[in-house]
């Protein structure tokens, strides 16, 4: 109990960028607790590292994420800097099989006080202290797919007419090359 008397000392050491490791709910491990923040001087920074083997937010699954956020105390609450590499499940969209693709994606988002609200599409604090990270890393890491996904560089593809896939399979209607035709057209187009 002796410790109890130095639980306030913690608001005179000078601010420092410190790594603390508080995210500890297992049911949710992008659920952070931000809530020490809320009364720590404006220009408070802390970096959390938040690092999931495998999380299923919705309908994407994400495995090997690794990333830091980065919690800034500014005037109108906490701005959140995210730094983060993951794989994503997708579909290859040659061959349509699915694979996980790596991904790096930064982002920021401002979390605002109640009282600062100007609109309602705002990002408030919540006066628990904790934020749940699950939607934004969800859209962020969606946003940085590429248009193009291949599962390899030289995915062969579906055949075109019996669907087969070429990566795995030859089948009776890749004996002669589509190419020469294809050229021919793409010349007589130009
Ligand atoms: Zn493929
Ligand atoms: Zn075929």
């Amino acid at each position: 109990m002796a410790a109890c008397y130095n639980l306030d000392r913690t608001e005179f050491y000078p601010i420092v960028l410190q790594i603390e490791i508080i995210v500890n709910n297992t049911s949710n491990p992008l659920q952070l607790n931000v809530g020490y923040l809320y009364n720590k001087p404006i220009g408070t920074i802390r970096e959390v590292p938040v690092n999931l083997e495998r999380i299923k937010i919705d309908d994407v699954v994400i495995t090997d994420l690794e990333s830091i956020v980065r919690l800034s105390r500014t005037r109108e609450g906490l701005l959140l800097q995210v730094d983060a590499a993951a794989k994503l499940k997708t579909n290859c969209t040659r061959c349509l099989q699915e694979f996980f693709l790596p991904v790096d994606v930064e982002f920021e988002e401002l979390y605002q006080f109640p009282s600062r609200q100007r609109e309602e599409t705002d990002l408030i604090l919540p006066h628990d202290g904790y934020i749940d990270l699950r939607q934004i890393y969800r859209e962020y890491l969606i946003l940085a797919l590429p248009i193009k996904r291949v599962c390899q560089a030289d995915c062969k593809g579906l055949c075109p007419v019996c669907g087969a896939n070429l990566n795995n399979i030859s089948c009776e209607h890749q004996t002669e090359p589509p190419e020469s035709t294809e050229k021919l057209e793409d010349n007589t187009t130009v």
